[in-house]
């Protein structure tokens, strides 16, 4: 099948988080498995390309009194995928995705309402797919304008199109007057279509209009159709109930494989464990810590951001410098955990060691030299830090939700079965004791060893998930959608 992926990130050319390595990797699975897959993505600052051959000069895209013209640059095939930048410079030639650490950029809707009617305008060119597969609320235009101002284009109607939740927190809300600015009928303003509390909401849309919804763990599925996790769109949701389903999002291990990884000072195995010792030491050392400590390192990567848990160690932090346990932190985003991790570095400079910067190098080194990984989020919809702390033996303590639950099974030391630590409780208490619960076990190095291998054993790749996009990309082709059983 022919199918065209648009998303607003893709390792290797942009990435703020995990839609990145789903968008990276995903695309290469089904390529494996016969379909022929392209991906549309912005072309950005950061975004480099080896002598890009631009395919298409002019597409012009209207909005309310100008024209806007943007082109297409060829970015090449990878592990055969072919890949395709829409280039608008005075959009997308900037420091970030979308926005500064003081807010999003204002012109956001415009700036993906471009990317999504560019890349249907490329498709009639460049090949037109049997489906699209779309991403987070920047590409939620793509479904909508196939149900509306697309619906009798010759050279795409009928074409349909997946749509994939990967985080519901972000759904592109905007005030009312971007409709006619982006040239979208006013009839859309319902609570039927776009309308929520007063604004305009793209995913919305897209959640109404995809003939597909898929979101990225089971747990997290559930989860969205309720009142705790839905954001508002709850409701919305549970009318899709039938054709929504979970598929959870795999690792790339020829980038996560402590064996293989050139990023780590030494590699090792479930056979041979002692290039961990050697990945702990320099991690120390890294993050200028003395290395000759006997205590468990607890790793962390994160945005910052409040569904990542961290006002949980904002209440307990104090407590845990006392404890037998060294956190070393690497993050970036909001501005309050920023201050907080630089508070806790100041005050307890050999607990709590903190980098604030976004460091794929520093990611893989605290993967491979932590003992043990903290995800306290609020809310996770897969959660790939936890996979790959799994793979390096780096045992996961998280909160029970979403992907991270659907992931990590309770750790019990009288079987010696599980593979991490799990708290359920949305509280410091039920965090700090579970980080407890932790160091209790990791005094045991036997049985902390084979907890370690119970998560190194763990497959996670993306050949089983890409199978089931199969399913629903063959279910949607045939234009029958419903519910997928696995
Ligand atoms: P989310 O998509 O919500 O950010 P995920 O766990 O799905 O969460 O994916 C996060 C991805 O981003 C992981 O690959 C993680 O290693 C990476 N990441 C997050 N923050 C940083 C950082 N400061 N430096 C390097 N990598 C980071």
């Amino acid at each position: 099948m022919h199918i065209a992926f648009a998303a607003s990130e893709c390792v290797p050319f942009a990435k703020t988080g995990g839609l990145a390595d789903v968008v990276g990797s995903l695309p290469q699975e089904l390529a494996k498995i016969g379909h022929k897959v392209m991906v549309y993505l912005p072309r950005y600052r950061l975004t480099k390309l080896d002598n890009p051959r631009r395919v298409i000069r002019s597409i012009t895209v209207p909005f309310d009194d100008h024209y806007r013209f943007c082109s297409v640059l060829d970015g090449g095939e990878r592990n055969g995928v072919q890949f395709y930048f829409i280039d608008y410079p005075p959009f997308f030639d900037r420091d970030a995705l979308y926005g500064t650490p003081l807010g999003d950029y204002h012109d956001n809707a415009e700036r993906f309402a471009l990317f999504c009617r560019a890349v249907l305008e490329a498709t009639k060119i460049l090949g037109k797919p049997d489906l699209f597969h779309c991403h987070d609320w920047q590409t939620a235009l793509i479904p909508i304008l196939l149900k509306t101002l697309y619906r009798e284009d010759p050279g795409l109607a009928q074409t349909p199109c997946v749509f994939t939740i990967h985080n519901l927190g972000y759904q592109g809300l905007f005030p009312p007057e971007v409709l006619p600015l982006l040239m979208l009928p006013w009839d859309l303003f319902t609570m039927g279509r776009l309308e929520f509390y007063g604004k305009v909401n793209f995913l919305k849309g897209a959640i109404s209009d995809a003939d597909y919804i898929t979101t990225v763990s089971k747990k997290y599925a559930q989860e969205i159709q309720t009142a705790e996790y839905g954001f508002g769109l709850e409701g919305v949701l549970r009318a899709r109930t039938g054709t929504l389903t979970g598929i959870l999002n795999g690792v790339d291990y020829s980038e996560w494989n402590p064996a293989t990884d050139a990023m780590i000072t030494a590699n090792y195995s479930t056979d041979d464990l002692s290039g961990k010792a050697k990945c702990k030491q320099d991690l120390l050392k890294e993050f200028g810590i003395a290395s000759e400590t006997q205590l468990p390192i607890v790793g962390i990567v994160s945005r910052f951001a409040g569904q990542k848990g961290f006002d949980l160690i904002q209440q307990v932090a104090d407590r845990m410098a006392r404890e037998d346990i060294i956190a070393i932190v690497l993050g970036t985003g909001d501005r309050e955990y920023e201050d907080m991790f630089r508070r806790l570095n100041k005050q307890y400079p050999q607990k709590f060691a903190v980098k604030i910067e976004f460091n794929n190098r520093l990611a893989h080194k605290i993967e491979a030299g932590a003992d043990m990984f903290l995800m306290p989020s609020r809310y996770e919809p897969a959660g790939l830090n936890q996979l790959y702390s799994l793979k390096y033996g780096t045992v996961p303590i998280v909160r029970a939700t979403g992907g991270l639950d659907d992931t990590i099974e309770q750790y019990d030391p009288a079987t010696g079965k599980g593979t991490g630590f799990k708290f359920r409780e949305y509280s410091g208490e039920a965090l700090l004791d579970t980080v407890k619960s932790a160091i209790t076990a990791f005094r045991d190095t036997q049985k902390w060893q084979n907890l370690m291998r119970n998560g190194m054993s763990q497959d996670y790749s993306w050949a089983a998930s890409a199978r089931e996009y199969g399913k629903v990309y063959e279910r949607v082709k045939q234009g029958r959608p419903a519910p997928i059983t696995s």
